[in-house]
């Protein structure tokens, strides 16, 4: 039975690389009746950040990802928080102390940090030198019961065979060897502190947790032999592992790096434009993964019956700002419309443009203002932009809205338009069609001559939603407000 784990670090909220992450464990266990395990690797108690774990978690569960086992999620294999699982590390760590496989090693910060300035001096690799080369057991023994003496604290390190490949077959790049002479020596498992490093503890948690397949970032590939050099101690039969591919912004060419402030990158700040958790789910599993044909738009119930390992690029995904706005512009389109009024509505709020706890009158003019840009909107945040029209002053017209309406024939249409609505009993769009078909009629004046100055002396834009639902929303007093700014 497939077992699969994502694994975040609560040292920051849930970024799009780590969300992907869990999206494609998330797909692969559902597609596989398996089963989703969370694990918070908090070791690192340092760069941990108050509020990392609920925020990821929760982001997460926006997104409709779940999982069967996790911190909140009581499973047979749990504590499922690194921090709470000290008495399991601990008799593992004395086990390969015990048989040679791991040793106490005292050198300090100071000896390891001078040692590392020599080896890149002399143009070499930094890696770790044996401390205890050609020295007997009992030499040893002396050395390191003297360092105690003298209080120092020691980290372990497990012993990395020399002049050995270790291989695994990757599930997205394929055959993947390295010569474990490149690992940098013997690794450190044990902090002083105490506390296990990450490629000790993911491998006791994977093993322990009867994790089947690791699916997770490139960034960690490196850390792959470390881990296998674990397994090996142990005499454990690793996981399968699968490396998905860096993702590159669009923007830029670059890796996504949390620093490249040329796009959002957190699944809130997204949330909080009012994009919609469907869309992200749909955007994100394009990258670095694709279906097979031209289709883009899928739900969460496709994509766990469609989801194939096989179809996981080995090429860098390419994050498209664009792309992201598009697909989230199909799903407002045809979300329902209460969901979309909803979300936009709260976005108006937010921008102070409709004021808190709007009474019945005011939500309903909203709701008829949110439909109308229904159509346009990437995100329901861009309401506030759209729409500004409806709330602020108008703003000057540019140049070549001045040129539409400098002829003679503007000008008619807008004498007319500015009468016969000032007239009108009822203020609605019916209404206002009306009096633009009777204009039509009398001037013999149509198309763009006809609708255009109409559209910009109200709207002072030349593009828009259907214009007379748009007059009708302006309302009466603001639509001839601009009108005779216009004229004037
Ligand atoms: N905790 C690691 C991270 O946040 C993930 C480790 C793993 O998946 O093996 O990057």
């Amino acid at each position: 039975k497939i077992r699969v784990r994502y694994a975040p670090s609560p040292t920051g909220h849930l970024h799009i690389g780590n969300a992907r992450t869990a999206l494609f464990n998330y797909l692969f266990a559902r597609h596989n009746n398996g089963t989703m395990v969370i694990r918070i690797e908090d070791t690192d108690s340092k760069r941990n950040i108050a509020d990392g774990e609920r925020s990821q978690l929760e982001n997460l569960t926006w997104l409709g990802i779940d999982w069967d086992e996790g911190p909140d999620k009581p499973g047979d294999f749990g504590p499922y928080r690194q921090s709470e699982r000290q008495a399991i590390y601990l008799p593992l760590i004395k086990q390969l102390l015990d048989k040679g496989l791991a040793y106490e090693s005292y050198m300090t910060e100071d000896e390891l940090n001078a040692q590392r300035e020599e080896q890149k001096a002399n143009g070499e690799a930094p890696r770790y030198i044996y401390e205890y080369e050609g020295m007997s057991d009992e030499e040893i023994s002396k050395k390191q019961a003297e360092a105690r003496a003298a209080g120092l604290k020691p980290v372990v390190r497990i012993r990395v065979p020399e002049n050995k490949t270790y291989e695994f077959d990757d599930m997205v790049k394929g055959h993947i060897s390295f010569d474990s002479n490149t690992i940098g020596g013997d690794f450190v498992i044990q902090k002083r502190d105490g506390v296990p490093t990450y490629n000790f503890a993911v491998v006791v948690d994977d093993h322990m947790m009867e994790i089947t397949h690791v699916l997770r970032g490139d960034d960690h590939i490196a850390n792959t032999p470390k881990q296998l050099v674990v397994y090996e101690a142990f005499a454990w039969e690793p996981p399968v592992f699968g490396h998905m591919t860096l993702i590159i912004n669009t923007e830029t060419g670059k890796k996504l790096s949390k620093r490249d402030e040329s796009v959002l990158q957190f699944i809130e700040q997204y949330r909080a434009l009012g994009y919609l958790p469907d869309a992200m789910f749909n955007f994100i599993t394009l990258l670095g993964w694709s279906p097979v044909g031209e289709k883009e738009i899928f739900n969460r119930k496709e994509l766990i019956n469609m989801f194939d390992p096989k179809r996981l690029s080995r090429s860098p995904a390419s994050f498209d700002g664009k792309k992201l706005e598009w697909i989230n512009n199909q799903y407002v389109k045809n979300a329902k419309e209460d969901g979309v009024v909803d979300s936009a509505l709260k976005q108006l709020i937010k921008a102070g443009k409709v004021e808190k706890n709007p009474d019945p009158k005011t939500i309903e003019w909203a709701r008829k203002l949110i439909s109308l840009f229904k159509q346009q909107m990437s995100y329901t945040g861009e309401i506030v932009k759209l729409s500004e029209i409806f709330f602020d002053e108008p703003p000057k017209l540019d140049e070549a809205a001045m040129k539409e309406l400098s002829d003679e024939s503007a000008k008619t249409v807008l004498n007319e338009f500015a009468k016969n609505v000032a007239e009108l009993p009822l203020f609605d769009a019916t209404e206002i069609q009306n009096t633009i078909y009777a204009i039509q009629k009398e001037t013999g004046i149509r198309g763009r001559k006809l609708y255009m100055p109409i559209r910009i002396a109200t709207t002072r834009e030349t593009h828009g939603p259907e214009l007379a639902a748009s007059i009708e929303l302006l309302g009466k007093e603001k639509a001839l407000k601009h009108l005779e700014k216009t004229l004037a």
